[in-house]
């Protein structure tokens, strides 16, 4: 469901797509969990990260914080 372009892996190699992918911004902010909202502070963003899917399907940002938060509103 997420929307943000990684890779245009038409006439590229493995390894070109490989060396992209790992250097895409897309998936170095979802790696080290640049995430936004109380997705931000949350204590246990590195096991979660929250569903990026979702945030980005509700404010078209995909490191926004998640809105269907499973830890619901105690979660502060
Ligand atoms: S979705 Fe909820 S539990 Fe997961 S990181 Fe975000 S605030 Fe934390």
């Amino acid at each position: 469901m997420l929307q943000e372009p990684i890779v245009n892996i038409i006439g590229k190699s493995s390894s070109q797509i490989r060396k992209e992918y790992i250097s895409s911004d897309v998936i170095k902010n979802l790696v080290e969990r640049n995430v936004g909202g109380k997705c931000k502070t949350c204590e246990i963003k590195r096991l979660c990260g929250g569903c990026r899917a979702a945030a980005e399907g509700i404010s078209r940002k995909y490191l926004a914080e998640d809105p269907t938060c499973w830890m619901g509103k105690n979660n502060k």
